[in-house]
C-alpha cells in the first residue's frame, strides 16, 4: 500500500521537479541532499507528515515508534492555537526492545484507547515511524479497529522516516487527508464566499495576520490546512468555493485532488510582503467572484487594500530611508525565495541573492524575473562560500533560519530569523511591518559598530 502511495505521489502531475527524478534520485523523496542520520534536527518524512497535520489543534497526535522520533522535531515550529491545546501534548508508545520482539500492535491499541478515555479528541492521528514499520506492526489495522470499537476516527498516518526527506512526508500527510478526512462532513451553511488555505501552518501567527483581512472583506476561511484548525472544520473543506496554496510544493496534491474531486479551483500565493498581499486578496476576489459571489467583493477588495497601503506606507516612513539600498542576502527556499525578494524590494533595498532550496521551477521563475540581472539564484550555497561573502561586505544583512545564523555572527554581519523557527509573524501587511522594522532594529543595532573595531592590542 505504502510502495502504491510513494510512487503515485512521484507521479503527482502537478509537480514536474518529481516526475523528472531518476529511480536513484526518487528513493531519496523530495528535495536535494538526504540529511545524514544523527546530524540533522528532524527533515524525515514522518517529521513532515507531523508538521502538516499536528496543526489541528483539538486531535491528539500519537506518535507509534521510539519516544526520540517524538522528540526530534518537537517543538521547532511555532504553529499556534488560538484555542485547543492537546495538539502540544506529546503521545508516544515509546517502544522498547521488547516490543520491537513481540510487535507493538496491542501496546498500540491501549494507548490509542486511554488517549480517548483520559482527552476525547475529535480524532487520533496514529503517526508510523521507522521501527514500527520495520518491525510489520499493522498500523492501518489497528486504527480501523480502533475506529470501530471506541467510536472515533483514529487515522493511520503511513509516513516512516526511511521514505523520503520532509517534502515527502507532507504530501503523505496531505494523501492521509483526502483519504480520511477532507470530505467526511458537512458544513451545515456555505456561502459563496468560502475558501481555504492549504500549507498555512500558522507558523508564529501568520494566519492571525490574515483573517481579520479576510473579515473585513466578509469572505469566510472555512479551513485553514493546517494553521490552528479544528478536526471538524478540516472535514467540510471540500465545500469552499476556492482554494489557496500558501507553500508550494507542500501540499499540491491536496490542491490538484480537491479541485478533480469537488471542483475547486486553487491557485498559488503568498501573503509575505505588501505586493504579494495585495495580489493574493485580489485573486481570491476576483476568482470569488468569477464562481457566483456578489461582484461588489471586487471594490471592497480595492478599497481595502488601499486603505492598508497607505497604512503600510505611512507606519513605515521613518525607517524606509534607512532601509533604501540595503543589500540582502537571502537564505530560505520554497516560495520564500520569491516572495520575500518581493517585500524586500517594495522597501527599496536589494537582494544580492537567493537560495531556491525545495523551490519549484515556477518558484525558480519568479524569483528570477524579480531579481534580474542584479542577483543570484543559488540551488545550494556552502557556508564557507556564504561566510566570504558576508566578509566581503556584499550583504548587509543575512536572512535565513537559525542553522546559518553563525555564519553572519561569524562575519560580524547583521542577521534576521526568516525561516519557521522564528518567534514573529511576517504575513500580511502587519507581518510586513514586523518584518521590516525587524530588519531595520538589525541593522542599526549599535553592536555592529562595537564588534567590528579592532580590539586595542590589535592597533
Ligand atoms: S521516523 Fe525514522 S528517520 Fe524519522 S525520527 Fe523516527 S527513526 Fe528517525
Amino acid at each position: 500500500m505504502l510502495q502504491h502511495t510513494l510512487q503515485h505521489l512521484f507521479d503527482e502531475p502537478s509537480c514536474a521537479t518529481n516526475r523528472a527524478k531518476d529511480p536513484k534520485a526518487r528513493k531519496q523523496g523530495c528535495g536535494g541532499k538526504p540529511l545524514t542520520p544523527g546530524n540533522a534536527a528532524g527533515g524525515c518524512a514522518f517529521d513532515g507528515a507531523k508538521i502538516v497535520l499536528q496543526p489541528i489543534t483539538d486531535a491528539a497526535h500519537l506518535v507509534h515508534g521510539p519516544i526520540a522520533c517524538e522528540g526530534n522535531s518537537w517543538d521547532s515550529r511555532h504553529s499556534l492555537s488560538s484555542g485547543p491545546m492537546l495538539y502540544r501534548t506529546g503521545f508516544t508508545t515509546d517502544l522498547s526492545e521488547l516490543d520491537v520482539i513481540y510487535g507493538g500492535e496491542k501496546k498500540l491499541y491501549k494507548a490509542i484507547k486511554e488517549i480517548v478515555a483520559r482527552y476525547d479528541p475529535p480524532a487520533v492521528f496514529v503517526y508510523q515511524t521507522c521501527v514500527t514499520a520495520m518491525i510489520g506492526d499493522d498500523i492501518a489495522k489497528v486504527c480501523a479497529a480502533a475506529t470501530e470499537r471506541l467510536h472515533k476516527p483514529v487515522i493511520p498516518v503511513i509516513a516512516p522516516g526511511f521514505v523520503g526527506k520532509k517534502n515527502f512526508g507532507t504530501k503523505l500527510a496531505g494523501e492521509v487527508l483526502l483519504e480520511y478526512v477532507i470530505g467526511t462532513e458537512e458544513p451545515d451553511v456555505t456561502t459563496p464566499t468560502d475558501i481555504n488555505l492549504l500549507g498555512e501552518y500558522n507558523v508564529s501567527g501568520d494566519l492571525w495576520n490574515v483573517t481579520p483581512l479576510f473579515k473585513r472583506l466578509g469572505i469566510r476561511l472555512l479551513a485553514a490546512i493546517t494553521g490552528d484548525a479544528r478536526y471538524h472544520d478540516v472535514t467540510k473543506a471540500h465545500r469552499a468555493r476556492v482554494n489557496m496554496m500558501v507553500c508550494s510544493q507542500a501540499l499540491i496534491n491536496v490542491a490538484r485532488k480537491m479541485e478533480e474531486r469537488w471542483g475547486i479551483p486553487w491557485f498559488e500565493g503568498s501573503f509575505y510582503g505588501v505586493p504579494e498581499t495585495s495580489k493574493s486578496l485580489r485573486t481570491i476576489a476576483k476568482m470569488l467572484v468569477d464562481r457566483g459571489a456578489d461582484v461588489s467583493l471586487l471594490k471592497r477588495t480595492e478599497a481595502l487594500i488601499a486603505r492598508e497601503e497607505a497604512r503600510v506606507a505611512e507606519v513605515l516612513a521613518p525607517i524606509l530611508p534607512a532601509l533604501k539600498g540595503k543589500k540582502a542576502l537571502l537564505y530560505s527556499g520554497g516560495v520564500k525565495s520569491w516572495s520575500m525578494i518581493a517585500a524586500l524590494q517594495w522597501a527599496g533595498m536589494q537582494v544580492i541573492g537567493t537560495s531556491v532550496r525545495k523551490a519549484t521551477d515556477d518558484d525558480k521563475r519568479r524569483a528570477s524575473a524579480l531579481l534580474g540581472d542584479s542577483g543570484t539564484l543559488w540551488e545550494s550555497l556552502p557556508q564557507r562560500e556564504m561566510y566570504a561573502k558576508l566578509k566581503a561586505g556584499e550583504a548587509d544583512i543575512l536572512l535565513s533560519g537559525g542553522r546559518t545564523q553563525y555564519v553572519a555572527l561569524k562575519a560580524k554581519t547583521p542577521w534576521m530569523d526568516s525561516n519557521q523557527e522564528r518567534h514573529t509573524a511576517y504575513a500580511g501587511y502587519d507581518g510586513t511591518i514586523a518584518f521590516l522594522k525587524g530588519i531595520h532594529k538589525a541593522l542599526t543595532n549599535p553592536i555592529w559598530a562595537q564588534v567590528r573595531t579592532p580590539p586595542p592590542w590589535e592597533e
